[in-house]
């Protein structure tokens, strides 16, 4: 059973949104009444919009039986009707929840889909990826065990639920641990502060959020009494993880992920935090990296957190996976013990320059150590003489720094060939909602 809650339904807090606040009981019975409405449908569209109804129309469809597409309330129009095409929902539930006379309710097998997610495109067009409801199940325990999560965490929660980040860690998981999602709506640092000081726990954030809550000292007594801080989505800036440290003394936790593979790694709660890191597999979970030891090479992932397949590409599918394991495109180095350091994608951070493989991820860090850089991203461009060179998009965090300064400084700490041949100043990068570099924008 994915959400045991549901069934034996207390007064605990299930849901609290800034205009909503349901217990188990009242969560368990207006997702029945939903489920009622949905059972025989295959796969229903939910507007998901960061709120309790978003959160009920998703239990009372996997009650069902049916498989979730969460939607991005803010796509755009060509997005929206790619989707819709694609993933030919039965229904599209937006305000108006469906209801329907009490029958019974199916028990479907773990290999039936519980969601189809949509990537965030950072490399392409979405792929909507069809998960299983035993990835759902396994993913969340293993994360349990990791972080030590139990039905008393109250998880603090501002990200968008149409992603797995936001719909599958904090709302299911909360869910499936009988504990409490306590959402801001929208993320700021001082809602985020309030919620800790009213119970929150744990705190589910994007390097994004922890760059805000880096530069916002007033409200760091308030992180630094959390149980939790984690990181994922995106890389977590070496430098945003030692401030973070230095103003609240806590470690922030990184964890790797994506929508094919759910949870993969992630440093434990009672681990080494290592900075830069995303630690070890999750329980059950096998992660290699075909390379040397200590070299970069790409990151393959085998395991019950596997999506089923992407919809309607078989070939898409099938080119995914070697010998069982899936190609996750992401590259690391898998430390010498176990540990596994992401420096970057294969599409666009293995930078080809003068014979040399160089990971985007190794440069970025080293810029971010510079006082004159407050965001960075760095790409390869293609050059007559080098096959690709380096470029540097940098967001200054004052004066730009001297002409050749920064480029210096990465010949200095890394290597001379690492060195950025352009350095570009701008005013933001290109993210998505994900907080995630749009790195196709810049090149
Ligand atoms: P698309 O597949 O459409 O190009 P996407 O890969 O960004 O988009 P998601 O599945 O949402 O879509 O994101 C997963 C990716 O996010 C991972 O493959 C990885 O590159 C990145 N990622 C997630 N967590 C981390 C992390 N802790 N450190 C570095 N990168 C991370
Ligand atoms: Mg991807």
């Amino acid at each position: 059973m994915l959400l045991p809650a549901l069934a034996s339904p207390s007064d605990r807090t299930a849901l609290r949104f800034p205009d909503r606040e349901l217990t188990y009981r009242e969560l368990a019975d207006e997702a029945r009444a939903v489920a009622h409405g949905l059972v025989g449908r295959r796969r229903v569209a939910v507007w998901a919009r960061p709120d309790a109804r978003t959160c009920v129309a998703v239990a009372g469809a996997l009650l069902a039986g049916a498989a979730v597409v969460p939607l991005n309330p803010r796509i755009g129009e060509r997005e929206l009707a790619h989707i819709l095409s694609d993933s030919a929902p039965d229904l599209v539930i937006d305000d108006e929840l469906p209801a329907g006379e009490p029958v019974e309710l199916p028990e479907p097998d773990g290999e039936a889909p519980a969601l189809v997610v949509y990537t965030s495109g950072t490399t392409g067009p979405p792929k909507g990826v069809v998960l299983p409801r035993r990835a759902l199940a396994s993913n969340l325990d293993a994360l349990a065990a990791a972080w030590e999560w139990t039905a008393d965490d109250v998880v603090v929660h501002g990200l968008p639920l149409f992603h797995v980040h936001g719909l599958v860690v904090g709302v299911l998981g909360p869910l499936r641990r009988g504990g409490t999602v306590r959402h801001l709506g929208s993320f700021s640092v001082a809602a985020a502060a309030e919620a800790l000081d009213e119970g929150g726990t744990v705190v589910f954030g994007v390097p994004t959020m922890y760059h805000r809550i880096a530069a916002a000292p007033e409200h760091a007594a308030a992180f630094g009494r959390a149980r939790l801080l984690v990181s994922g989505s995106a890389a977590l800036p070496a430098t945003v993880h030692e401030r973070i440290e230095r103003l609240t003394g806590q470690r922030v936790v990184e964890r790797y992920g994506m929508t094919e593979t759910l949870m993969n790694t992630s440093v434990r709660a009672s681990g080494d935090r290592r900075p830069g890191t995303v630690g070890l597999p999750l329980d059950g979970v096998e992660v290699r990296v075909v390379a040397e030891p200590g070299e970069i090479g790409e990151v393959e992932v085998r395991g019950p957190n596997l999506f089923l397949e992407y919809l309607n590409r078989p070939d898409a599918t099938r080119e995914a996976f070697r010998d069982g394991w899936f190609r996750t495109g992401d590259l690391a180095v898998l430390e010498p013990d176990g540990y596994l350091r992401i420096v970057g994608r294969r599409a666009t951070d293995l930078i080809k320059s003068g014979g040399y493989k160089i990971g985007a991820g190794e440069i970025e860090n080293a810029l971010l150590e510079h006082p004159a850089v407050a965001e960075v991203a760095v790409v390869g461009e293609p050059d007559d003489d080098l096959g690709e060179r380096i470029v540097a998009w940098v967001v200054p965090s004052g004066e730009p720094a001297p002409e050749g300064e920064l480029s210096d400084h990465v010949a200095r700490l890394l290597a001379p060939h690492k060195r950025p041949r352009v350095v570009r100043y701008v005013e933001a990068l290109p993210r998505n909602e994900m907080g995630k570099v749009l790195k196709r924008e810049l090149r």
